[in-house]
């Protein structure tokens, strides 16, 4: 197993199905044009043969199934179904849930367990404001769907000072009424941002979320895994909510993530532009594929900061 100086090992894996998304959030997207399909993207089979390889190479043990919009593509019915036969303790799918609905079928028929939904506002307005595109109420079904399947169902909120400050205790009130662990992130400076004054404009750090949410609700800190990226909170007789702090309590230290762009190139950090391109890689025969992977995977953790800076890398290519 290849560990660093930190003692931080990849356990878990996050892989892009594709760059395509028929969002177009505001914070992800700067022109408000939707994403396109990155240039030779792999294949489901490809995929699903890099997730296989990246168990044996580095113990992954945890999957994210990211994007792009993971549920945009075709490869997502091949993909989702394979890796829930592989010997994996986790598997998730982020997804802005606009097709929750059309693919629950498929989602609940493949075994999975665990589902996250982006959503940044219960106002229908606002809600195309920020994404630009899609149906609020679509989303609040597809919803609905998941966690009547039996779903654990997570909903990721960036809260923005400009956007949607307002809905970080309607959201809540949400979330918690459904058994929901919302989830706010902390808005990062990646991607067009990383260079735009809006960013600071419309950061909002830990202590404001928690102070909108004190005026409403009791919570206290609770214990987190090892290696979660979600500060954790308990309100009591409700249950949970987090707060991934990118910016105010960064989580570096104890990071074991790595990264699978949709045309194959491993990111070892989310704040480092390096990327490693495994296409070829994933031509060769198994044992020497596993050879290969070994120093690429030993160089992708050496990418690996000490604290977050943010990049120009662009989310959709590599699923945030
Ligand atoms: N389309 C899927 C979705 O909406 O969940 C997966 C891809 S999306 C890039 C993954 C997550 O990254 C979303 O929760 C989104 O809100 C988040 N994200 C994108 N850009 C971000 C930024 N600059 N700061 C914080 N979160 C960001």
């Amino acid at each position: 197993m290849i560990v660093d100086a930190q003692g931080r090992r990849f356990r878990n894996l996050r892989v892009s199905l594709t760059a395509a998304c028929n969002y177009a959030c505001t914070y992800c997207v700067p022109d408000g044009k939707r994403l396109q399909a990155a240039e030779r993207e792999l294949s489901g089979e490809g995929l699903v043969r890099a997730v296989r390889l990246l168990i044996a190479a580095a113990g992954i043990e945890k999957l994210r199934i990211t994007g792009g919009e993971p549920l945009l593509s075709p490869k997502f019915d091949v993909f989702l179904p394979a890796v829930m036969a592989l010997p994996l303790t986790d598997v998730a799918v982020t997804t802005n849930g606009q097709f929750l609905l059309r693919k629950a079928p498929l989602i609940v028929e493949a075994g999975l367990k665990r589902v996250n939904v982006s959503l940044d506002t219960l106002d229908a307005d606002r809600f195309r404001h920020i994404a630009r595109s899609g149906d609020l109420a679509t989303v609040l079904a597809g919803i609905d769907a998941m966690l009547e399947a039996g779903l654990k169902v997570k909903v990721n909120m960036v809260p923005m000072r400009t956007a949607n400050a307002d809905q970080i205790v309607p959201m809540l009130d949400y979330c918690l009424d459904r058994g929901i662990e919302l989830r706010y992130i902390e808005l990062m400076n990646m991607g067009h941002l990383k260079f735009d004054a809006r960013y600071e404009r419309d950061f909002i750090g830990m202590d404001d979320i928690l102070g909108a949410i004190g005026e409403c609700y009791e919570f206290t800190r609770t214990d987190a895994p090892y290696d979660s990226t979600s500060i954790r909170y308990r309100v009591p007789g409700r249950g949970h909510f987090g707060i991934i702090a990118n910016e105010s309590e960064p989580f570096c230290s104890s990071c074991t993530r790595l990264r699978l762009s949709s045309n194959g190139l491993l990111y070892g950090c989310l704040s480092n532009a390096r990327h490693h391109d495994i296409r070829d890689l994933l031509e060769a025969p198994e044992h020497l594929a596993l050879m290969r992977l070994q120093s690429v995977l030993t160089r992708a953790l050496g990418d690996k900061q000490s604290v977050f800076t943010g990049e120009v890398t662009v989310m959709k290519f590599i699923g945030g």
